[in-house]
């Protein structure tokens, strides 16, 4: 095989009021907002991206913050739960700070050998904190608001709920490259053997559940990494030899896209590593301004008009200095 899944790319999820969900990811869990930018296919709403320093494939989580939308439904079919990775010795302080900001959480419960706590976001979204050795310990923001030392280092992995896993296991291990490498219950987990972080998904089994709603508070899909478009060529070829119905490529400006939906209903996505999140701005101010693509830059003011205004953790800190 010369096409190789590197690990996930990003998760992007439905957010119901964008200040919310900024004030939690970015302000809570201290991720950096990487971008700041709207929708391309409905740009009157935001797209925001969260991310370490730097923005690294891996570290990527995604808002579509549509405040007048419904909430969804958790169950099968669906990215259940999206874990990041700290470090082994940081989960007395994410006890410590979820306990003063009010937010309820479960756990620590051993996964694998590793502790885990989860908790619900603003919206419902279910997040997991995995503390484990594999954390990489430059996939962090340095000037976030938590120390690096305790910091979220990227994602640890995702959880697919499935009626059935058994089509779903195929796809990963047969087409994608995964392996199974362990299993508890009703949970296996696969992994890659790329070397790079977040090469994990655990797929649950639900038999009898209903299927999910993906709508406010839920995933609304997952993508995986690819180094490069001559891959996602291929990729592309291959799953549609294989019966997929896949997309053609789209370009989403930081990365390069096609979609699927896996046998069990999730969206999957397979993204490019490159241009990445520099290509608009330069690395210092990412995430600091609303950035538009050049289609969408003579509408600039009126998007203005209808975009919420947002208080931005970055304009914060240079108001401060
Ligand atoms: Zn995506």
């Amino acid at each position: 095989m010369n096409k190789q899944i590197l690990g996930i790319h990003h998760i992007t999820a439905i957010a119901g009021d964008p200040q919310t969900n900024l004030d939690f990811y970015a302000g809570l869990l201290g991720l950096r907002l990487v971008k700041l930018t709207v929708n391309f296919d409905d740009p009157g709403t935001y797209h925001l991206y969260y991310g370490d320093g730097v923005g690294h494939p891996g570290t990527i989580l995604t808002f579509f913050p549509w405040p007048s939308a419904p909430k969804g439904r958790h169950g099968t079919g669906q990215v259940s739960e999206t874990a990041f990775a700290v470090a082994e010795n940081a989960l007395n302080f994410w006890i410590a700070r979820l306990t003063e900001r009010r937010v309820a959480f479960t756990g620590p419960v051993e996964r694998f050998g590793d502790k885990v706590i989860s908790f619900s976001d603003p919206d419902g979204m279910r997040v997991e904190l995995v503390a484990t050795r594999i954390a990489p310990p430059d996939r962090v923001w340095e000037a976030g608001p938590v120390p690096a030392e305790f910091a979220i280092r990227g994602f640890h992995s995702a959880t697919l709920r499935e009626a059935d896993h058994r089509a779903t296991a195929g796809l990963l291990t047969d087409t994608m490259g995964f392996q199974l490498a362990a299993q508890d219950g009703d949970r296996f987990r696969y992994a890659l053997d790329s070397g790079s972080p977040a090469a994990i998904v655990d797929v649950v089994r639900a038999p009898g559940e209903r299927p999910g709603r993906v709508l406010v508070g839920t995933v609304h899909h997952i993508a995986w990494r690819t180094p490069d478009d001559r891959q996602q060529g291929e990729w592309l070829a291959e799953l549609t030899r294989r019966g997929y119905g896949v997309s053609p490529v789209m370009d989403r400006k930081y990365f390069h896209s096609i979609y699927f939906r896996e046998p069990g209903n999730t969206l999957f996505e397979i993204a490019t590593d490159p241009p990445g999140f520099a290509v608009d701005e330069p690395q210092a101010e990412l995430g600091s301004h609303l950035v538009l693509p050049a289609w969408l830059e003579p509408q600039r003011a009126g998007l203005e008009a209808v975009l919420p205004p947002l208080r931005l953790p970055q304009a914060a800190e240079v108001a401060q200095s």
